[in-house]
């Protein structure tokens, strides 16, 4: 019991210290100064949300793996049931002019009979 506190302990702290090595010089001790990480020892300064930045731009993909875009047609790969109905998505089904949105289903369309729902690009497959 104690022994476990003790390495959930020292899990949390080092987590705490995971800042990265300095990019320039490799030197482990840096520190962040509001939006920047500083290295002490050769004193550059880089901006921290530099990766973050990168993860910023989303990629949406369909089931094969092709990058979908806004005004694209897909076709349904499964049946769908459509959430607080009766209705159904089927498989085949033609979706035009789709737009890319964030979130779980990260596809806002309008489909023909059914009405503007969202759709998971992971059960989509591009119209080329
Ligand atoms: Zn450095």
């Amino acid at each position: 019991m104690g022994l476990k506190s003790f390495c959930e302990i020292k899990n949390l702290i080092m987590s705490e210290e995971s800042l990265p090595n300095c990019v320039k010089c490799g030197f482990e001790y840096i520190y962040e100064v509001q939006d920047k990480y500083v290295c002490p020892e050769c004193s550059h300064e880089w901006p921290r949300n530099q990766v973050a930045e990168a993860e910023d731009e989303v990629v949406i993909k369909d089931a094969n793996g092709v990058v979908l875009a806004d005004g694209d047609t897909v076709t349904v790969i499964k049946d769908l049931k459509v959430k607080g109905s009766s209705a159904v998505v089927k498989v085949g089904t033609k979706v035009k002019n789709i737009r890319l949105v964030a979130g779980d289903h990260d596809i806002d369309c309008k489909i023909p009979g059914i009405g503007v729902m969202g759709l998971k690009s992971e059960f989509v497959r591009k119209v080329v």
